[in-house]
């Protein structure tokens, strides 16, 4: 078939995939812990629901204006002035279909073909493939040392007369790694200086552990003004459990903002009003739901860390937030494909393989569900790798007997 050269370049989204692998299966009724996820597993604050359903009573249900409703941007501008310490003016601010078609509009407007696009590995699964979209090239930094914290150095040594942009997301998915206040602060400065785009991926900004408050990156900015080519992308999905309201943000100046709005008038419009009303209703509304979920993933964190340096020949960096775990398998298997086909097949377990994040020999493990899905989970596939664990295990009602031994998987 003819399909255009981008087209084919394109990978399926991982997780999105195991996703619906892990729906498939548990709809059969098969006994399935799912720490591939990267949901929240709560439900949407009710201020986020009465106004969506305010909006769906009144049964106007019209085209939203391409750079989204007044108030969700009003409840962004709050917000902003609330996180961020600035206050945007409203051209300053793009509602999107999540934050994912807010980093894709922002790297459209500012990327030509051939451009380069940095951020630090490992990183989040869609950022290359974005790239790849636009003609543009995405470029992952490594960090000399081998951890998940890669210096100024490290980044510097990759900047060409292509380089257009740095994506920092932080906390990041997989890691959790939340990067100093100094090295956004040298990162700040540094773009500053070589005029390049900084583009903030702020979507679990406050999911964050150990007293740890979120940082502005505009703190951070000399002359913070209108020509500031510091672009912040954030959105209701992690933080209010909202991924399936589909509702994101760009702060951005206005001539970028401006493009980017743009581009959304001519693809999908805008995100639906009922959408905005909600989310702007969750960044309106009582916060202690972001606190709840806050808590409850530090401490599911504490549980899932334990476990796993408890783990024999696995090493583990602890997260500083988000709800991930990205932990280093290769003690018992550099394939990280084979390793997590192989846990999902013998013991029901379902990981992200680190190849996805561009890290091979690693899993992304989720936190984000119950503790009793963590224990056990990690009890799984300790069993299935361990050969000094007990030959048999119950997974669910079904009894298994080990014959196998990792060296041979
Ligand atoms: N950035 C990162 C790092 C993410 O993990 C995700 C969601 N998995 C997104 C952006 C996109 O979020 P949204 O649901 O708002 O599109």
């Amino acid at each position: 078939m003819s399909l255009s050269l981008i087209g084919r370049s394109l990978k399926s989204s991982a997780t999105l995939k195991l996703n619906e692998t892990a729906a498939i299966l548990k709809a059969k009724g098969e006994p399935l812990i799912h720490l591939g996820g990267g949901e929240p597993k709560g439900k949407a604050p009710l201020d986020a629901i009465t106004r969506a359903a305010a909006m769906l009573n009144n049964a106007e249900i019209r085209y939203s204006p391409p750079d989204g409703t007044v108030e969700a941007k009003q409840a962004v501008i709050r917000y902003t002035e609330e996180f961020y310490h600035v206050k945007p003016e409203p051209e300053q601010v793009m509602i999107s279909v999540g934050a994912k078609q807010a980093l894709f509009f922002a790297m459209q407007a500012v990327l030509n073909p051939q451009d380069e696009v940095i951020y630090p590995a490992p990183y989040w699964v869609s950022y290359g493939e974005m790239a790849k979209m636009i003609g543009a090239i995405g470029v992952p930094v490594y960090a000399e040392d081998g951890s998940f914290y890669p210096r100024l150095k490290d980044i510097e040594l990759r900047v060409t007369s292509y380089t257009k942009a740095i994506i920092i997301n932080s906390p990041n998915n997989p890691t959790g790694a939340y990067y100093s206040e100094e090295f956004i602060s040298d990162i700040v400065k540094f773009c500053e200086k070589k005029n390049i785009y900084l583009i903030m991926d702020d979507i679990y900004h406050r999911l964050l552990f150990d007293g740890k408050k979120p940082y502005s990156v505009f703190d951070f900015a000399k002359n913070y003004d209108n020509k500031s080519k510091i672009i912040v992308i954030n959105g209701v999905s992690k933080l209010y459990a909202m991924t399936g309201l589909r509702v994101g943000w760009a702060v951005a100046n206005k001539e970028v903002i401006e493009v980017m709005v743009n581009l959304q008038s001519h693809t999908n419009s805008a995100p639906s009003p009922v959408l905005q009303a909600a989310a702007a209703g969750a960044l309106n509304g009582v916060q202690s739901c972001v606190d709840a979920l806050r808590e409850t993933l530090e401490n599911n964190r504490n549980v899932m860390y334990a476990r796993l340096k408890a783990f024999n020949g696995i090493h583990v960096t602890k997260p500083n937030g988000t709800f991930y775990m990205f932990a280093d398998f290769r003690a018992y298997e550099k394939d990280s494909i084979k390793l997590a086909n192989f846990l999902l097949e013998k013991v029901r377990v379902t990981v992200v393989p680190g190849i996805e994040f561009g890290m091979e020999g690693f899993v992304r493990l989720s936190y984000n569900t119950t503790i009793k899905d963590i224990t056990e989970g990690i009890e799984r596939i300790k069993w299935a790798l361990d050969p000094n664990s007990p030959n048999e295990i119950y997974i669910g009602e079904r009894k298994l007997v080990r014959d196998w031994v990792w060296q041979n998987i």
